[in-house]
């Protein structure tokens, strides 16, 4: 054997004899450094990745079962300061095409959701700069009183931070506030990567790191149920990702015992046709191997989140289906309607027969949800167009 081989064998040697401890640690639920994090990430065999990951995801979710929901994305404005780089949606404040939905158009749009077998909403800004706290306390009293089996999963950290700033208010009050006007929960939006030196680059004038997990921190500590995301494959490094995964599984360790706080985690590309960073930048899409590989890590790294999404929207539905095989359990919502990736290139649309039979062709059971990932029962107008 020549020099150089035995050199590649005994690295090879050192990387199985290091993946074994930290997968070992890993299905002990022992928190994962991000040194273990990247080197998993870099080196790892998908294979040995996947397996772990299948592993720990029949730790939380024992059986066959992968999750799915109905609701409809409603954007409030598309009016907003921030100005991410990243996203084709936002209009200034006198540009051209500017809208601000309407109560009556809401009203339109919940008829439909609920004719369609959903009863829950995802609305989110962007962050108008006129429209302070009383604008959202009233919009969510409106709809609660006028729908008031619809729940409101609304907002994010950085639309709380936009207010808090704007109001003069902690994000504790802010937070109290639009939960006594209806709020339900809390969406991890705009998480981007949870990194400053990311955060300043692609979004500027949106929350810090810290000023992100202040929000949730509070919203753990109120009760609310919350989630978690990250928008990848930009210009972040392998270790930025891993650390933002450090960061919310910390998070989570800190939230009160009764708190359901961080109740998954959603990780998906980004999606930057026709944006500015993609002008800037030219961004290498991220293939679907490297999205299984980063939902194995994803539900490696984050021992103490139940449930890790699959997002079909921007990989599409193969992708999302041997995502299931490797740590996601939960192929989120139908979506109804979606309007920002879909402004920066994600076309991929799934009615819910649709949705059950990506669940089942992947080999799994599949279990319409509520937001609080409650199982419930296929409602009748959903049950008779799919059976
Ligand atoms: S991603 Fe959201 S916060 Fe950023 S510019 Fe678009 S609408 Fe505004």
């Amino acid at each position: 054997m020549s020099m150089v081989q035995k050199y590649y064998l005994c690295r090879k040697f050192f990387y199985a004899m290091n993946f074994d401890r930290i997968f070992n640690r890993a299905l002990s639920l022992e928190p994962l450094s991000l040194e273990e994090g990247v080197l998993l990430y870099e080196q790892a065999p998908t294979s040995e990745l996947v397996f772990i990951a299948n592993q720990l995801r029949q730790k939380f979710h024992p059986g066959n079962t992968v999750t799915w929901m109905i609701d409809r994305n409603i954007n409030i404005t598309n009016i907003c300061i921030s100005g991410c780089k990243f996203c084709n949606f936002h209009r200034k404040i006198n540009g051209e095409g500017t809208y601000t939905t309407t109560f009556a158009e809401y009203k339109i749009k919940i008829e439909e959701m609920l004719q369609l077998g959903g009863n829950q909403l995802l609305i989110q800004g962007g962050m108008h700069p006129g429209y302070g706290l009383a604008f959202y306390t009233d919009l969510f009293s409106r709809l609660k009183s006028e729908f008031p089996g619809v729940r409101l999963h609304a907002l994010g950290p950085p639309e709380i931070v936009h207010i808090a700033r704007k109001e003069r208010m902690s994000y504790r009050e802010v937070l109290e506030k639009l939960i006594e006007s209806g709020l339900d929960s809390l969406p991890g939006a705009g998480a981007e990567i949870l990194c400053d030196r990311v955060r300043k680059e692609i979004s500027p004038a949106k929350a810090r790191t810290a000023e992100w997990l202040d929000v949730m921190a509070e919203a753990h500590k109120l009760g609310m149920v919350t989630s978690a995301t990250m928008m990848f494959g930009h210009i972040e490094t392998l270790g930025e990702r891993v650390s933002h995964l450090i960061y919310l599984r910390d998070l989570q360790s800190l939230k009160p015992v009764s708190a359901p706080g961080f109740m998954a985690f959603i990780p998906w590309p980004i999606m930057s046709e026709g944006t500015e960073l993609g002008k800037l930048i030219k961004l290498t899409p991220v293939l679907p191997i490297e999205y299984i590989r980063t939902i194995a890590i994803s539900r490696i790294v984050l021992n103490n989140i139940p449930n890790i999404q699959a997002s079909w929207l921007t990989i599409g539905k193969e992708t999302a289906q041997v995502s299931l095989h490797g740590g996601a359990n939960d192929l989120g919502s139908i979506m109804i309607e979606e309007n920002v990736v879909s402004a920066a290139g994600a076309s991929v649309k799934l009615s819910a027969l649709e949705m059950q039979r990506t669940i089942t062709e992947a080999g799994f059971q599949p279990q319409l949800r509520s937001q609080d990932y409650k199982f419930i029962d296929l409602p009748d107008v959903v049950e008779k167009y799919i059976t």
